[in-house]
């Protein structure tokens, strides 16, 4: 039996770190910045904010570490133990990282432990054990000669991560990069930086070296831009939009050609056939949608269903609907919290009342709730027959908005699934084994869900394809996006 926590109580005490994270130490940047919480529209804390030239420092810090091998050149065993002791220091700090989880975007906190912290514990473990695991090669070329073929990490690698997995997405990004010996400047989202200097304040604490680690809280346009347009940068791994995937490859283009891996958007489908166990079906299609409302990558916001049994996939997908009604992400039943910001509240809702004026009917949510708590609130909203051209099929909401279609035949789900410019994922469900491989088959996206979604763990890549971006985090091929292949040849004699 774990412990119930006070989590209002905890959020009324945590005091996180505010600064930037240059060199081993925290300080002030150009600006400062409000962090907003969308449970009630106060302002939690303040933040420094980094410019152009705290960028340029940050990345001079993460270069001196490098060159030096101060982390790179450390025995692979004592690498290993630093990550470890990082996860162990995660985990017991997982009520505060999911509180502070919770202020800034809206998660439950209760959700925020048992998925997002618990992911970041199993990250950095999984990272820091594989770095001693993973072997060079010596290809037979003869008795003449001797040729390796040696990992070597890229250097400095710069990390732009979102606000909706703030901590996940961090640590699918900081461990591999750290493991393999680079040096990282990371820039959380400007609405969610709390829980990643947390994290950061605990990697000192258990012995990364200064400079290895650093954290540029900024916006976008400002600290991203510099981070992906510096010379001095050899990769940048990102996550976010599609808009802003297309601007990073425009800076690492125009400036020193540095290596882009880009984790995007999608709008990924459940495609349900008559044949398959309909009550989890519909069930785990819409819990793929609702859950961390709506905002998720990987969100379920298509529902590709028969036209046999729409009537009994519909009946259950509205009654998880009105059971995972969003209230206070501190209450520890909240099934559902706060979107992340009122701004976002209004793309949402602006997306919506876009998509009903073209297609669709609506058949429930569809308006910001619990309004009189100042704070971010959309309930799981399901519109259905919408057409598949129009802005609901085709549009990443990121928001708890499902998009129903009927289809006839397989043949017609399978265009419609892959009917849009993404790649991300998807899900089938049937209980026939040879249609379920041969709609994986034709599926192009990064991964299929056959009668589940979400699942996996670190041992499986992650990412999409088409405009859903090209790198892959977790596995160990993540550590391939940090390491170059260096050839040597030995002529014998
Ligand atoms: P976003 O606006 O693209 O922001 C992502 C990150 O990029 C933030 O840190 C943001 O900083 C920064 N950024 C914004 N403009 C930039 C610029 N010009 N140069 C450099 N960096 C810049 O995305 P978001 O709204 O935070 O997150 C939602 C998106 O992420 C969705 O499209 C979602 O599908 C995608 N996502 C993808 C995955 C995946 O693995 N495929 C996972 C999660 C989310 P500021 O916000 O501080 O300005
Ligand atoms: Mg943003």
């Amino acid at each position: 039996m774990t412990a119930t926590v006070d989590w209002t109580a905890l959020a009324a005490t945590v005091a996180p770190q505010t600064g930037l994270l240059i060199d081993g130490r925290w300080g002030a940047g150009a600006g400062t910045h409000d962090v907003v919480s969308p449970i009630d529209g106060r302002v939690v804390t303040q933040i420094a904010m980094a410019d152009g030239a705290d960028v340029d420092r940050a990345v001079g810090a993460a270069r001196a570490a490098f060159e030096d091998r101060r982390w790179a050149g450390m025995s692979p065993m004592d690498r290993k133990d630093v990550l470890v002791r990082w996860a162990q220091l995660a985990g017991e700090h997982a009520d505060e990282l999911a509180v502070l989880h919770a202020l800034e975007m809206g998660k439950p906190a209760r959700e925020a432990k048992a998925i997002d912290v618990r992911a970041v514990v199993r990250t950095l473990r999984w990272y820091g054990e594989a770095i001693d695991k993973v072997l060079d090669e010596i290809p037979n070329v003869g008795d003449s000669s001797w040729a390796q073929i040696e990992r070597e990490p890229v250097g400095v690698a710069g990390a732009i991560v979102p606000w909706n997995f703030p901590l996940t997405m961090a640590a699918w990004k900081l461990a591999p990069a750290l493991a393999v010996g680079c040096s990282v400047v990371l820039k959380p989202a400007e609405q969610s930086p709390l829980s990643a200097l947390l994290l950061a304040e605990l990697a000192m604490e258990a012995g990364l070296p200064d400079g290895v680690l650093n954290v540029v809280n900024g916006t976008g346009p400002v600290a991203g831009r510099a981070l992906a347009e510096h010379p001095d940068v050899d990769v940048i791994t990102f996550t976010g939009s599609t808009a802003v995937g297309r601007m990073i490859m425009q800076y690492a283009a125009a400036s020193n050609l540095k290596r882009t891996y880009l984790e995007l958007g999608g709008k990924s489908a459940n495609v349900i056939f008559p044949d398959a166990d309909l009550d989890k079906a519909a069930r785990t299609a819409a819990w793929s949608v609702f859950y961390n409302a709506g905002q998720m990558c990987t969100a379920g916001s298509r529902l590709l269903v028969h036209e046999s049994v729409y009537d009994e996939v519909m009946g259950l997908v509205l009654e998880v609907a009105a059971e995972m009604q969003p209230d206070n992400p501190l209450n520890p039943d909240a099934p559902l919290g706060a979107v992340v910001s009122a701004k976002h509240l209004g793309t949402i809702h602006g997306i919506v009342t876009q998509g009903l004026a073209e297609s669709g009917s609506l058949l429930t949510g569809g308006a910001p709730v619990r309004t009189e708590t100042g704070g971010s609130y959309y309930p799981p909203t399901v519109v259905d027959a919408v057409r598949p051209e129009s802005t609901l099929a085709q549009t990443e909401v990121f928001g708890p908005v499902l998009a129903v279609t009927t289809f006839r035949d397989e043949a017609e789900a399978l265009a419609l699934a892959n009917g849009t410019v993404y790649g991300l994922a998807s899900a089938v469900w049937t209980n026939d084994l040879n249609r379920a491989r041969r709609f994986s088959k034709g599926l192009r996206v990064g991964t299929v869900w056959v009668n589940c979604y979400e699942e996996g763990d670190l041992t499986v890549p992650f990412g999409g394809v088409k405009q859903s971006g090209h790198g892959r985090d977790k596995s160990l091929h993540a550590m391939d996006k940090f390491t170059d292949l260096k050839t040597t040849w030995i002529e014998l004699s």
